[in-house]
């Protein structure tokens, strides 16, 4: 891929945590501007753990890149926090679809204001970002999100990350435990999001087939490894792929 192009890079990463347990070893990226890149495996593979160091949150859990360089736009940040990466436009949408349960929606979509530890101020416009892409939101903004669908609750995290103005949006199994039509919809959404708002995404998924869909490129790993990567297209012609991921 094109080095001039590239948003994030990870050279050779190494990630361990608590000082001792591998998790990652020996992991090469890279993710081109305007790009969905799908970051695939099974559970453990080492998905999430690659998210939160490119995100800066890994350290909150007492993980490090023991090894490797992490770039982000040609900044080395291997070593970089959360907040130092929220200013620099990367929103991280954890896995588990984290609402404050207690706020209600609109709270909820006023929360994704704060950057870097500072409150931004919130405009009525922010919100139109969100509602652009998820009306839905609008009938139920007075919810309790703890009340919300698992459905709902996946549009509003990423209807929240959206008014945050992302260059890079991070997702972490945004499929998982959602009905098909539901997927289909979600994923057809960030699709759309993608080309308008010129958010590059990385997409990790354990849904290999719905995320190859909407993906340009792929990376697939196992045990902390990439083990295959090509443009999305090639990867579900794999014959492995075929085998293992996508059931057919
Ligand atoms: P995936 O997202 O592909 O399911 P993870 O990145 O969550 O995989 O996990 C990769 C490996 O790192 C697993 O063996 C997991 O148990 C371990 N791991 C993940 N998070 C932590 C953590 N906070 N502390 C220690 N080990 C962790
Ligand atoms: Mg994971």
């Amino acid at each position: 891929s094109d080095a001039d192009r590239a948003v994030v890079e990870l050279d050779n990463v190494e990630i361990v945590y608590d000082d001792h347990f591998l998790a990652v070893q020996g992991v090469s990226m890279s993710v081109d501007e305007g790009d969905i890149v799908a970051l695939l495996g099974p559970n453990g593979a080492g998905k999430s753990t690659i998210l939160k160091m490119i995100s800066g949150i890994g350290r909150t859990e007492r993980g490090e890149v023991s090894r490797g360089n992490v770039f982000y736009r040609g900044e080395d940040v291997t070593n970089f926090g959360a907040n130092e990466m929220v200013d620099r436009g990367i929103t991280h949408i954890l896995e588990g679809r984290r609402v404050f349960e207690d706020l209600t929606v609109e709270e909820n979509l006023r929360c994704g204001l704060y950057r870097g530890g500072r409150r931004f101020r919130f405009d009525e416009d922010d919100y139109d970002i969100a509602f652009d892409y998820f009306p839905q939101l609008k009938e139920i903004m007075d919810l309790k999100a703890g009340y919300a669908s698992g459905g709902q609750q996946q549009m509003l995290v990423i209807a929240r990350a959206l008014i945050h103005r992302p260059e890079l949006l991070l997702l972490d199994e945004p499929s998982l435990g959602l009905a098909p039509k539901l997927v289909q919809d979600i994923f057809e959404t960030l699709v759309e999001i993608n080309e308008q708002e010129d958010i590059t995404m990385i997409v990790a998924d354990q849904n290999a087939k719905r995320t190859l869909d909407i993906a340009d490129y792929g990376y697939v790993m196992e045990n902390g490894q990439i083990e295959l990567h090509d443009p999305a297209d090639q990867l579900v012609q794999r014959e492995e792929i075929k085998e293992f991921y996508l059931g057919t």
